[in-house]
């Protein structure tokens, strides 16, 4: 059994004031805090002075209440916030792994992350194999006596593919394996802690944020990982120092709670462009479509009420075909020719050659990652039906 959960008013349930009652909480941007006395000061670095802060490089009011948020929305003891989705992840897996390790991923992930897997993990001998998600008995075949992770995605970028969460909790509960989620595309919509993840990590650059005006990051976990990454002595995101700024903790915090109505919307317009794709008989991918080969999985283990998401992608053929279309559909209004996702105004690009380019041509055949491949992030635009006529038309003149 799969469990369903309401993230929307987790986040709407929690009472945070400001210092003088203000509904915003009150902004911390302090690098350093004070202590009234010394021994205080020492038994908060041995990390037993409770409530109090020492330096924002650890800990800070305004990223605590953004931490205190995102645990809520996730259904984890604790989270701690990052300066960039990269330094999410990386500071999740550089925690779990040391040298001869080895880490199981699927083979579809954001380029950086395929990059951070297959390049830069090999400065510290940490073994990755790359798997396809989709295929349950070769990550069992994977799992040697090293393997410390299992990496994913909930929603694969680019691929779009759906990630069966309790089925891969199944696997790596079995083998003291610690499934690693990142839920970028799907906030909301998809709750991999409550699914079975042991860890959830987010670029809060995409959706959560969904203003475009800033980079950040979150890891929602136990509170013992959180204790351990923070730790002074041992910890990866104290000794790496990869934290979120205070200021921009407190507007991401506003954004929040937002979040839920901006993923309907994006989800209404984005299965509205497949079911008019689907007419024109084009080649797409949306996994909100009874075409999608995980349609039954991602209903069975989605939230209610969030929709299917908000990432499409259409197949044309050919990098030379998809480009004159992109510029075009730039000039005519369909929105902006840019990497990222999640914002107001559609964003859209060729995968291949933006954010999969870290991936070598020969493993993006492998995976099915056609040279044509645009991939969209689909706006809160007011009038899809119209977005839907421009694209249209730009196919038609140049198709
Ligand atoms: N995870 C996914 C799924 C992404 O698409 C991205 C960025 O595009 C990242 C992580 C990295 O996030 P950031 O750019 O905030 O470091």
């Amino acid at each position: 059994m799969t469990k369903k959960t309401d993230p929307a008013t987790a986040i709407q349930n929690l009472k945070h004031f400001g210092e003088f009652g203000g509904v915003n909480p009150s902004i911390t941007d302090s690098a350093t805090f004070t202590f009234m006395t010394e021994d205080e000061m020492i038994r908060a670095f041995h990390g037993e002075a409770e409530g109090c802060f020492l330096y924002s490089r650890h800990w800070n009011p305004s990223n605590k209440y953004l931490a205190e948020a995102l645990a809520a929305m996730e259904g984890t003891e604790s989270a701690w916030v990052t300066a960039s989705g990269m330094a999410a992840i990386t500071t999740t897996l550089l925690q779990l792994c040391n040298t001869g390790d080895h880490i199981i991923t699927s083979i579809t992930t954001y380029g950086g992350t395929f990059a951070f897997l297959n390049n830069y993990l090999k400065k510290f001998n940490i073994e990755v194999t790359f798997v396809n998600i989709t295929d349950i008995e070769s990550i069992k075949r994977a799992i040697r006596p090293n393997t410390k992770v299992l990496y994913t995605e909930s929603m694969t970028n680019p691929m779009l593919q759906i990630s069966d969460i309790p089925e891969l909790a199944k696997i790596t509960k079995e083998d003291g394996i610690s499934l690693v989620v990142d839920n970028t595309f799907t906030p909301m919509i998809v709750s991999p802690h409550l699914l079975g993840a042991d860890i959830v990590v987010y670029s809060m650059t995409k959706f959560i944020n969904g203003k475009n005006d800033c980079v950040a990051g979150a890891i929602c976990a136990s509170e013992e990982f959180i204790n351990a990454i923070s730790d002074v002595n041992t910890g990866t995101a104290m000794l790496l120092g990869p934290v979120l700024d205070p200021l921009r903790s407190s507007s991401i915090l506003k954004n929040l709670g937002t979040l839920h109505i901006r993923m309907q919307k994006h989800s209404e317009n984005a299965l509205y462009l497949a079911k008019r794709f689907e007419e024109m008989g084009l080649r797409f991918v949306y996994p909100g479509m009874p075409s999608h080969a995980q349609y039954g999985l991602f209903n069975r283990i989605m939230n209610e009420g969030f929709g299917y998401g908000g990432m499409i992608a259409i197949d044309l053929d050919t990098a030379e075909k998809a480009a004159p279309i992109m510029e075009l559909m730039q000039v005519r209004g369909v929105g902006y020719h840019a990497v990222s996702l999640g914002y107001f105004k559609t964003l859209f690009s060729n995968s291949g050659k933006s954010t999969s380019s870290e991936v070598p041509e020969e493993i993006q055949k492998e995976m099915g990652l056609s040279p044509g491949l645009i991939r969209f992030s689909v706006g809160l635009d007011h009038d899809i039906e119209n977005t839907f006529q421009v694209i249209k038309s730009c196919l038609v003149d140049l198709g």
